[in-house]
């Protein structure tokens, strides 16, 4: 079996960057005998969220943060609520994560808003970048997933008709070809109407980009695809649906403990196997797996 790990796996600069943040929380905490504290998990990967709490970092909500501690504010950013509500305890150390391509949105819809943009917003709007990125407009805003272009199109419809200028921009993990066509129907709708302006701006995330690419080219080449990631992150769900959409016999696993022996004899009967990993898979979880395949080998 041959095995080729998909160009522009794992980890991207957003993560590597809190991770290295973190580290030197945790290092400076070791000195100011401070508690170090995640606001929420800051990646999606129970395992290296385990392997933190082993370190005595554990993941608190807000309403349970202590005083004098040290809380890691994650990559996906925060809400201005919760914001404000950290600057209120006393001798905190705030540690923001937030990778620069979600400031970059929270400061274009801040900016766009108080010009008096309605803003659209193409994503999940129970995920915590979307919920941040809604926490910075100032005023109408309408969010929407590509799962309900059809059952939402009155909806987008009236919010295009009511405000005469609009900004969009998209989750950081949407798809570029879900984006186009939400901008596409949306442009054409403000365009008809007279005097109505429709803006956007490119925000999907080039890391997520070329990890959708490398990997759905892959998939086109070898007999089975495997995609390392934490069941409940986002840019590892869209992952997997580019991948199983070119080859179907692909799998989402954690590790390579979640495979079932079915799934191991159609990867061992493979040719080839490739391997690619979501933006909070480190490098280690995709050696392992590249080692455990090997192992089918002998
Ligand atoms: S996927 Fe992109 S936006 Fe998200 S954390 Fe990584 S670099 Fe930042």
């Amino acid at each position: 079996m041959k095995i080729v790990v998909a160009g522009n796996s794992g980890v991207c600069f957003g993560v590597r960057r809190a991770f290295s943040l973190l580290e030197e929380a945790v290092s400076d905490a070791e000195k100011s005998g401070k508690k170090v504290f995640m606001l929420g998990p800051l990646i999606h990967n129970p395992r290296v969220i385990a392997q933190y709490a082993e370190r005595g970092v554990d993941v608190i909500d807000i309403d349970s943060i202590r005083e004098n501690s040290c809380v890691v504010i994650r990559s996906h950013g925060i809400t201005k609520d919760e914001r404000a509500k950290l600057d209120r305890f006393s001798g905190i150390t705030l540690v923001d994560t937030t990778c620069p391509y979600v400031q970059r949105i929270h400061q274009l819809v801040e900016k766009r808003s108080k010009e008096g943009f309605a803003v659209l917003i193409m994503g999940d709007r129970e995920h915590s970048e979307v919920r941040g990125i809604t926490s910075k407009i100032t005023g109408a805003f309408f969010v929407i997933h590509p799962a309900e272009f059809d059952s939402k199109n009155g909806k987008l419809l009236d919010f295009i008709k009511t405000h005469d200028k609009i900004f969009a921009v998209a989750q950081t993990t949407s798809r570029p070809a879900n984006y186009d066509f939400l901008l596409k129907r949306s442009r054409k709708i403000a365009t008809e109407l007279p005097g109505h302006r429709f803006l956007a701006a490119e925000t999907i995330c080039t890391a997520t980009l070329k990890r959708q690419d490398s990997a759905g080219e892959l998939a086109k080449k070898v007999g089975s695809m495997v995609v390392i990631g934490g069941k409940i992150s986002s840019n590892t769900a869209k992952l997997f649906q580019v991948v199983s959409e070119k080859n179907s016999s692909s799998f989402w696993v954690e590790s390579p403990e979640d495979f079932t022996s079915s799934d191991i004899e159609i990867l061992k009967n493979s040719e080839s196997v490739g391997i690619t990993a979501g933006a909070s898979t480190p490098d280690e979880q995709i050696a392992e797996m590249k080692s455990f395949l090997g192992s089918l080998n002998g």
